[in-house]
């Protein structure tokens, strides 16, 4: 080879070489109720930026479709007027109720969006809760079947009155796989999409996994097991999200579509799963059917890990990740805290051994 080529060699190697690649990150409060986070590898700022805008784009949409809080959305619009007509909707919320109703019959009616027909009757922040008497008046409603899909008009009818949905337990999840889909659309092959409880990441964090914490139940800071993740989705719910104790009582956000009160038999339960839409559908379950029955359904499904915290604080494992079998066994490596804050939980530099979680 010259000289010349081969200093024409060096030059398109450099030229190829990303001159300012970095990870990029942003934070957005307020999306769906919570905050939003999005953390990418990117060779160009700019295009970085504008991929990041995409997403939180996306997000506010799915807000604006699927919010209760919303007057307008979609979802209120069918709550108003599903029991007395067929409501025509979108395909995207279409898909999704029928996704809903999947995790129903999954979880053997544990996961159910008409748990909202009682649901809406507990104000957490406002330390509201319906009497027993209302209760048991609104619980006849509480049936996923309850929810007719019609998919020759793409329209959705409640069996009878009073019915009521809320995507609560599922909208973030699937918000966080539409914006990997919109990442991975524009080429990225190493970032991370946050939206509450619910997290998705692509690849890895440079041949290292992203390291998530999952947090003690009652100490925010204290992280009690850490699990490296490559391409995987995961999803921690806790009774110490959205809560008010009363009586020695905690009242919380999930709710057993059987009793109308909050679900109380695990106190934290995290999900593995390829999609955060299946992560976030299927981590409800344990509060519901308790950790023996739901550790049975998780480890039934094949692409499906988890990890539960019992109200006696034991840490109980899926099959696949029981310590000592799987290679996340190694030295745990010093992650940040909290799977609920899954930014603080990527890797840091010196984090543990690339692994997977299967
Ligand atoms: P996050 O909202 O932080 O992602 P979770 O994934 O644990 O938290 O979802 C909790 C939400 O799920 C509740 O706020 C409520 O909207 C909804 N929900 C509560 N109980 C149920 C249930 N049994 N089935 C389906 N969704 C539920
Ligand atoms: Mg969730």
């Amino acid at each position: 080879m010259s000289v010349t080529s081969r200093a024409l060699l060096l030059f398109s190697l450099l030229a190829a070489a990303p001159a300012q690649a970095e990870w990029l990150a942003r934070s957005v409060d307020g999306i769906m109720g919570t905050r939003i986070y999005v953390e990418i590898w990117t060779e160009d700022r700019a295009q970085g930026e504008a991929a990041i805008d995409a997403v939180m784009d996306e997000m506010r949409h799915i807000d604006e479709t699927m919010s209760t809080y919303k007057p307008t959305s979609e979802v209120s619009k069918v709550n108003a007027l599903a029991a007395t007509q067929p409501v025509p909707i979108s395909r995207e919320l279409f898909d999704l109720l029928g996704t809903a109703a999947e995790y129903s019959r999954i979880t053997h009616g544990a996961f159910d969006i008409t748990y909202a027909s009682v649901g809406y009757m507990y104000n957490f922040r406002e330390h509201k809760r319906p009497t027993e008497g209302q209760i048991q008046a609104a619980l006849p409603a509480v049936n996923y079947r309850h929810v007719l899909l019609d998919a020759k008009t793409h329209s959705v009818r409640f069996s009878q009155p009073g019915v009521r949905i809320d995507l609560g337990g599922i909208a973030k999840g699937y918000s966080v796989d539409r914006g990997i889909e919109i990442l991975r659309a524009r080429g990225y092959t190493h970032a991370l999409v946050n939206a509450g409880g619910d997290s998705r990441v692509i690849g890895d964090r440079f041949g290292r996994p992203w390291v998530v914490g999952i947090r003690h139940p009652d100490h925010p800071d204290q992280v009690i097991t850490r699990i490296p993740l490559v391409d995987a989705a995961f999803s921690t719910s806790g009774d110490y999200e959205r809560y008010f104790d009363e009586n020695g009582v905690r009242y919380h956000h999930i709710i057993d579509p059987h009793t109308g009160h909050s679900a109380s038999k695990v106190r934290s339960a995290t999900v593995i799963a390829p999609t955060a839409t299946r992560t976030d559908g299927l981590s409800k379950t344990a509060f519901v059917l308790g950790p023996d029955e739901a550790m049975k359904i998780y480890n039934q499904l094949d692409d499906v890990d988890a990890v539960l915290v019992t109200p006696d604080g034991r840490i109980l494992y899926s099959k696949g990740l029981q310590p000592g079998e799987a290679p996340s066994a190694a030295p745990a490596a010093p992650a940040a805290p909290a799977a609920a804050a899954a930014p603080a939980g990527a890797a840091p530099p010196d984090a543990a051994p690339p692994a997977t979680v299967h």
